[in-house]
């Protein structure tokens, strides 16, 4: 099951949404600081030219899956394919403000080269492997969704659940 909005909130952030306000074109504005250093951290990943701002608890997949991509020659190329990894982004779903707020809001979803990988884009650049990985540790990929969304992976239903069938350490 693809991870909801209000999920989202009770599993990452305690049941807790920031206070925000609106700003054009479906972003908004959060004016809390103190939420976001209660659930975000400014992390740097192997493999990732600068450092990550992301929610704390995806950190400990995202270490893992990056140390597999690079750890692993044969992925090699595609480590290096990695540009572009964006996270925070407080917006609502598709920059549409009668949807949900986008779980980037919450610093649980990343998108990878958006420039090579738009929605509308016919395939992704994105390398299996790379798809792969990721999905090994438990998120999932909006290259599988009917509406592709081929840069974005976010935390699946049962993140924490799938964390212990982990295959790369
Ligand atoms: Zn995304």
């Amino acid at each position: 099951m693809t991870l909801k909005t209000k999920k989202a909130v009770e599993l990452f952030c305690d049941g807790e949404s920031p206070k925000y306000e609106e700003m054009p074109n479906g972003w908004i504005e959060i004016f809390d600081a103190s939420w976001e250093s209660k659930y975000f951290q400014k992390v740097e990943i192997e493999g990732l030219y600068r450092p990550v701002y992301c929610n704390k608890l995806i950190i400990p997949a995202l270490k893992t899956a990056m140390h597999a991509i690079v750890r692993n020659a044969t992925f090699l190329h595609e480590y290096e394919y990695i540009e572009v990894f964006q996270c925070f982004a407080p917006r609502h779903i598709r920059n549409n403000p009668h949807l949900p707020l986008s779980l980037h809001t919450f610093g649980i979803a990343f998108d990878i080269n958006p420039e090579e990988n738009k929605v509308k884009s016919l395939k992704p650049s994105i390398p299996m492997g790379i798809v792969d990985i990721f999905e090994s540790v438990g998120f999932e990929w909006g290259g599988r969704w009917k509406l592709k969304d081929y840069m974005h992976f976010q935390p699946r239903e049962d993140f924490f659940d799938f964390q212990e069938t982990w295959i790369y350490r």
